[in-house]
């Protein structure tokens, strides 16, 4: 986008390019992160600078140094060709399969999908003319049988929403490639730290950057990195669809990617030892979480992964009452219930999956909880919790 004079950061090991990537503080009059710009008309000079549009920037809705930085530093991170930021993750989304389909072609979306991309799917898709075909989440090499001539994409996410279960997707893409496909990969849990989208064989790589990237929860960002197959696509997509996120948001998400190596090892750090210490609790029947050997989906992780981030699902005993476990959760001190995660404070949130699959059933019994661990201490946390299973057992069942 710019010429930007910034340093080259691509020989250092990942935590450094955090801190170093795409800052240009010569041209920021030495401010250490690229500030805030915003602004819609950029001044020409003259005439001729206007007519050959010869500028760094030439219009705010399509680029600015703060968007530059942000995005520069995302394409950086997943050694991608080039990325684009979009107001929201659901956006991201949106724009990544926009950039893809025509009306007659068919997808196949893995059943466990975040719940407003599946909504996007049979709603606008739909009434365009592509067909959404939703396939087992962990079917692997198998999803050759669910290949047709017109299959333009292969929507992935792994580990999937709620329920965790992970996907095979070097597996997935070689077999997606073969038949002409283009995989996309939702790698909002795994971040650009932990989980190589492009490297594994996605074509596009989608982030709900709202979550670890921006990491404070005060913030609304999404991003998709493409290689250089989709990179055109991509970003004429973005640009014909008039896409463009707050530069204010742009600021805190570059923020957020600062410190985010140490939130990271942190949270990383913290997932782990809460999911074991779920795993040896009375009270819970299972632990989705795909970083414990017990989990399903294990052996993809440790495969494909090199960390674990701090959200996973919990099934309880299917023994508590409804009114037990309500007593459970609204007597929770620390850990608050509310959508969305990757901040800095706990969440709690109950789920049914059992109306949002297609081809799975969901026949698990007793209720699934999913956890979002923060950066409290985690004694605290498990004193919390700990009460909270007190109330669960005292209720009248
Ligand atoms: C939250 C989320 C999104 C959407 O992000 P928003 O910024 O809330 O729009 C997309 N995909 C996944 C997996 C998510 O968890």
């Amino acid at each position: 986008m710019s010429s930007e004079d910034h340093h080259d950061v691509s020989r250092f090991q990942v935590g450094t390019r955090l801190i170093h990537g795409r800052r240009a503080p010569k041209e920021q009059f030495g401010f250490i992160n690229t500030p805030i710009y915003r602004g819609s008309s950029i001044i020409h000079p003259d005439l001729e600078t206007f007519e050959t549009a010869d500028l760094p920037y030439i219009y705010g809705r399509k680029g600015t140094p703060t968007m530059a930085a942000f995005e520069g530093l995302m394409a950086e991170l997943d050694g991608a060709a080039g990325a684009i930021s979009t107001p929201s993750g659901l956006c991201a989304v949106t724009t990544a399969i926009l950039s893809c389909v025509s009306t007659g072609d068919h997808i196949l979306v893995n059943d466990n999908v975040y719940r407003c991309t599946r909504e996007f799917c049979d709603t606008i898709l739909k009434r365009m003319g592509v067909e959404t075909k939703y396939y087992d989440p962990t079917i692997g090499a198998e999803i050759q049988s669910l290949m047709r001539p017109e299959t333009r994409l292969v929507y992935t996410e792994t580990p999937g929403s709620h329920t965790m279960e992970m996907q095979d997707i070097p597996a997935i893409a070689d077999i997606a490639h073969k038949n002409g496909s283009i995989v996309l990969t939702d790698n909002s849990w795994g971040t650009p730290l932990f989980f190589d989208a492009l490297g594994k064989g996605a074509d596009l790589c989608i982030h709900a950057a709202t979550k670890y990237i921006a990491g404070h929860s005060d913030t609304l960002i999404g991003a998709v990195s493409a290689n250089e197959r989709l990179w055109g696509q991509l970003k004429s997509t973005r640009e014909a669809l008039g896409i463009c996120a707050s530069p204010d948001d742009l600021f805190l998400a570059l923020r957020g990617f600062r410190t985010m190596r140490v939130r990271m090892d942190y949270l990383s750090r913290a997932g782990l030892e809460m999911a074991q210490w779920f795993s040896g609790r009375p009270e819970i029947s299972q632990v989705l979480y795909p970083a414990l050997p017990a989990s399903p989906g294990y052996h993809l992780w440790k495969r494909d992964f090199t960390g674990a981030s701090s959200l996973f699902s919990v099934i309880l005993q299917p023994t508590f009452t409804a009114q037990a476990i309500k007593e459970m959760l609204n007597g929770l001190e620390l850990f608050s219930l509310g959508l969305s995660w990757g901040g800095f404070a706990s969440l709690v949130t109950p789920f049914n999956p059992v109306n949002h699959r297609t081809v799975v059933k969901w026949c698990t019994l007793g209720q699934a909880l999913r956890f979002y661990i923060g950066l409290e201490d985690l004694s605290d946390l498990k004193n919390d919790l700990e009460k909270g299973f007190e109330r669960l057992h005292a209720a009248p069942t």
